[in-house]
Parts: structure tokens; C-alpha cells; sequence
């Protein structure tokens, strides 16, 4: 294909992918989103088809790709919903190792550390010489051709590209596995405790891995044939970096950590689209990594967080620790059929669902729930924690599944005030964000985050199965409030046992 039509085939696809993150920003229009944003990635892959000049190059990549398809195939299928966050991480970081890798191809296609002697082995045949020589012949061509086609100052700009495409890649490739462990949360490792890792004289650390990667892109610059040795320095440190970075990050900032990784795996991508000159991997990647950067400052936003201190790994949270296990007092508890009476006596009722509810899949039995409670009259309504569940939208995205109209379901920010006159709300399976401690307690590793108020309506019951903490490790002081009751047991068995009990 020639050049004009690859260039629209490109705009269009671009076009599509803008039209898709307009789509994905309100429920009603995700699904046309998503749509889009599919058709994009089909133009963008046929015009990219359409460029390969080798049939063995064409081979290789659609081998590559079938064995990529099986296997994410075969993984997707097998990944529970709850589990969907890990798996975001884990991709994250395939799109810096592929960052990193497409930095050091790029690195050695310019011929820098083209062998400049040749080793035939001895005995060896005369097709094998033949084909050694080839090689080399290959190299000195490219490294030639890269010396011609490019002046002073195109090759510095490539060389500064490949550094920090090494550079972004390698810390999004560590920090997405730190937080593919933090958010899976059955590894024993420290690292990938929800608990924030953070060495002696961390920020100093971090400060100082900044500072002698700048050393080591001066020295990659410096000599007019670079080395090789200080990107792999470099790539080390960053890999260090990408770690401690997330490992200093704590369970409750983990929201922040996911979106910033989506950021950074977009700037890696658009690295790799300025060092492979494909236009529309800058395009898509600067879309990714800037649409990330606004997720993670709006998440900051809603959880009153300093976006600074967040990137720069937790700065400003020394002071905070999980209080798990402190005692807090007595706690009343209710049995499933009186949660029904308690609802049948109320006039109005919220229901805050968290992430129990993605984990017992108690959507459904909730949708029912609340058909019933509308039936005889009762007014219901939900109430939506920016960072409830484990992704941004989690919530949504569920109680879309089990069909509850959108015009009942409400942001925190629209529905906080409306607690105090409120008679019943349901609390299901959310913990964090409903934890008066983030408003009244300021160490705790929350304090400052706005919460879902619930306590300040006439009665609360919260349904989980045990007095856990929640994500954050935090003890609860709602579970101990007097106008409060615990209704223990997995969320969906105690709904549907409601349900049948009204
Ligand atoms: P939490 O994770 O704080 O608490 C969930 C609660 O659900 C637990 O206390 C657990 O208690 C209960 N639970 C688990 N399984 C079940 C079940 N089968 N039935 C009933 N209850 C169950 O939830 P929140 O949604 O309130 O808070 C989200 C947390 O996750 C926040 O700290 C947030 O910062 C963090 N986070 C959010 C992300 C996002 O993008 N939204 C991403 C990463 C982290 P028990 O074990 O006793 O049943």
C-alpha cells in the first residue's frame, strides 16, 4: 500500500480511538466506545499489514501474533472479574518490556555496536561463511545507511528517544509487576504487601536514580559512537526505580498507581512510536498516556491526594500505618430476615456497594433487592465511591451488568448530603470508602480521603463476612457505631435470603 492511503487509514484510526475514550466516559455510550475503539485498532492493524515488505517478515508477525492471541485468549477467559485489575497491571507491563526492547532494537539497528570483526569458526563450511559474512556485510550496510540518512542532530534526538523509551519502559515494566502483586494480594513477598514499602531515605533513593540516569544519558550522548553500557546501566536503575516507586505506594493509593501506570505505559508506547517513526503508535500512545494522567489526577481529586506526592512514590505519607487490629469496642449484628423488616419499615434506603459485592457477584440479587423495596413504595437509590471495588467504574460497570436504571445511581459527591435523611442505607461489601476514620482520624493511612458518610443516617447494616479490614487495612469505627449492625455472610446469599424474606 502507498503512503497516502496508509496516512488516512492512520487519521481515521486516530480519529476512531478519540472517538472511543468520548464513548467509555458515560455508561450509556460505553458500549459504542468500546465499538470504536475496535474498529480503530482493525484499520490500524491492516495498515500496518499493509507496510510489511518481506513475506517472511509477514510470517513472523502474524506466528508472533497467534501465539499472543492464544495465550491472551486462553488467559482472559480464565480471569474472574475481581481479578481484571491484576490483569490490567500485568498487561501494563508487557507494553514496557515491549518498549524496552523495541528501545534496545532500535539501539542496535543504528550499527553502533555493529561487531567490527568477524569470527568464523574453525572447520566451519562454506555456506556458514558465507552466511557469517552476509551478516556483517548486513550490519556495516545499516550502520552506514543510519550514518547517511540521519545529520548530527537527527541522530542525537533518536539517541535521546531510545533513552527515555528505555527509561519509561523499564520503570512501567517493574512498576506494573509491584502493582500486579499488590493488587492480587496473595504473594507472601513484601514488595507486594498492600502495606507501603518504602526503603531508608527512600525519596533520596528515588532522587539519586533520577539524577544518575541523567549522568548516564550525558555519557550516552557524549561519544559520537555510543556505548551500550550506560543504557543497560540505566535500564537497571530504572527497573530498581519502577519497584520502589509502587512498592512505596500503600493499598489505598492504589487507584492513583493504576491509572498513573496506564499513563506511563502510553508514554512508552509513544516512545516506541518516535523510535519506530510510526505516526499512530505517537498518536495512540500520547492519547493513552495523557487520558491516564487525567484519570490519575481526577482520582486524586476524589481522594484528596496531592498528585505530586503520589508519583513521587507516597511522598508526604511517612506517618501513616494500617491500624488493622486495634479494638474499637462491641458491635450489633442482624440476622438476613431482619435486614427485610428493617427495610420493609423504611422510606428511604441507599445502598453503597464496594468491592464484597464484585467479589460474592451479588449484583444481580442487589438489582432484585431494590425492584422489590421500589415495588412497595420505598424510595432507592445508590451511592458510588469514586474508588469503590478495584478499578475505576467497577461499580458502575456491575450494576449496569445487572441492569439497574442509571437515573437511581449516584456519584459521592451528588448523594453525601442526603444521608442524614435517610432511613436505611445497605452497605455491601465496601469497606475503605465508607470508613469514618479517613474524616476523623488523621493517621490513619486514609485520613483526608472523602468517604461515603453513611453513618449519619438513621441506621446502617453492613454485609460482609467477617470483621476484616478492608483494602487499606484499616480498621472500621462505622462497624462499632450505635445506629450500625453487621450482617455477616457472603453478600449475595444474604441479599437473596432478603430478597425472599420481603
Ligand atoms: P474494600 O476493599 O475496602 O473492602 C471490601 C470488603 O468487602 C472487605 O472488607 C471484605 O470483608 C468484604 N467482602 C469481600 N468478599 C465479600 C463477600 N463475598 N461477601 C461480602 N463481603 C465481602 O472495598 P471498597 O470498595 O470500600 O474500597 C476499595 C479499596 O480498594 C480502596 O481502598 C481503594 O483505594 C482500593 N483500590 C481501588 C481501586 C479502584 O480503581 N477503584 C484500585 C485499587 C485499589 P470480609 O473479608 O470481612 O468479607
Amino acid at each position: 500500500m502507498v503512503a497516502g492511503p496508509i496516512h488516512m487509514a492512520y487519521i481515521l484510526a486516530a480519529l476512531l480511538f478519540i472517538m472511543a475514550l468520548a464513548g467509555l466516559s458515560k455508561q450509556e455510550t460505553a458500549k459504542y466506545g468500546c465499538l470504536s475503539g475496535m474498529v480503530g485498532m482493525t484499520i490500524a492493524l491492516i495498515a500496518t499489514f499493509a507496510q510489511v515488505e518481506s513475506v517472511s517478515g509477514f510470517f513472523l508477525i502474524v506466528l508472533a501474533m497467534a501465539i499472543g492471541a492464544a495465550i491472551g485468549i486462553f488467559v482472559a477467559r480464565r480471569v474472574a472479574m475481581t481479578q481484571m485489575p491484576e490483569m490490567i497491571a500485568c498487561l501494563h507491563s508487557f507494553v514496557g518490556l515491549a518498549a524496552v526492547l523495541v528501545g534496545y532494537n532500535s539501539f542496535l539497528e543504528l550499527g553502533s555496536i555493529a561487531p567490527e570483526t568477524v569470527t568464523i569458526p574453525v572447520g566451519a563450511s562454506q555456506a556458514t561463511i558465507v552466511a557469517i559474512l552476509d551478516a556483517a556485510n548486513q550490519a556495516a550496510d545499516a550502520a552506514a545507511q543510519a550514518a547517511t540518512t540521519m545529520s548530527a542532530g537527527e541522530l542525537n534526538t533518536h539517541l535521546v528517544e531510545i533513552f527515555l523509551g528505555i527509561f519509561i519502559g523499564a520503570v512501567t515494566f517493574t512498576g506494573s509487576i509491584v502493582a500486579y502483586g499488590k493488587l492480587n494480594g496473595t504473594y507472601k513477598l513484601r514488595v507486594f504487601k498492600s502495606a507501603p514499602l518504602m526503603l531508608p531515605g527512600g525519596h533520596y533513593l528515588n532522587l539519586a536514580a533520577l539524577i544518575v540516569s541523567v549522568l548516564l544519558l550525558v555519557w550516552f550522548m557524549a561519544t559520537p559512537n555510543p556505548s551500550v553500557i550506560p543504557l543497560i546501566l540505566m535500564t537497571l536503575i530504572a527497573f530498581a526505580f519502577g519497584v520502589h516507586l509502587v512498592a512505596a505506594i500503600g493499598g489505598a493509593d492504589m487507584p492513583v498507581v493504576i491509572s498513573m501506570l496506564n499513563s506511563y505505559s502510553g508514554w512508552a508506547a509513544a516512545a516506541s512510536g518516535f523510535m519506530l517513526s510510526n505516526d499512530l503508535l505517537i498518536v495512540t500512545g500520547a492519547l493513552v498516556g495523557s487520558s491516564g494522567a487525567i484519570l490519575s489526577y481526577i482520582m486524586c481529586k476524589a481522594m484528596n491526594r496531592s498528585f505530586i506526592s503520589v508519583i513521587a512514590g507516597g511522598f508526604g505519607n511517612e506517618g501513616a500505618a494500617a491500624t488493622g487490629d486495634e479494638e474499637m469496642g462491641e458491635y450489633h449484628e442482624l440476622k438476613a430476615n431482619e435486614v427485610a423488616d428493617l427495610l420493609k419499615n423504611s422510606s428511604s434506603v441507599i445502598i453503597a456497594p464496594g468491592y464484597g459485592m464484585a467479589v460474592s457477584q451479588a449484583q444481580n440479587a442487589v438489582a432484585q433487592l431494590t425492584e422489590k423495596l421500589k415495588a412497595r413504595g420505598i424510595e432507592v437509590r445508590f451511592a458510588i465511591h469514586p474508588v469503590a471495588g478495584r478499578l475505576p467504574g467497577h461499580m458502575n460497570v456491575l450494576l449496569a451488568e445487572a441492569k439497574v436504571p442509571y437515573d437511581i445511581v449516584f456519584e459521592m459527591d451528588e448523594i453525601n448530603d442526603d444521608f442524614e435523611n435517610t432511613d436505611t442505607v445497605l452497605v455491601i461489601g465496601a469497606n475503605d470508602t465508607v470508613n469514618p476514620a479517613a474524616l476523623e482520624n488523621p493517621n490513619s493511612p486514609i485520613a483526608g480521603m472523602p468517604v461515603l458518610e453513611v453513618w449519619k443516617a438513621r441506621n446502617v447494616v453492613v454485609f460482609k463476612r467477617s470483621m476484616n479490614a478492608g483494602y487499606a487495612g484499616v480498621q472500621n469505627p462505622l462497624f462499632f457505631k450505635e445506629n450500625a449492625a453487621m450482617c455477616f455472610g457472603d453478600a449475595k446469599k444474604t441479599v437473596e435470603e432478603i430478597v425472599a424474606n420481603i
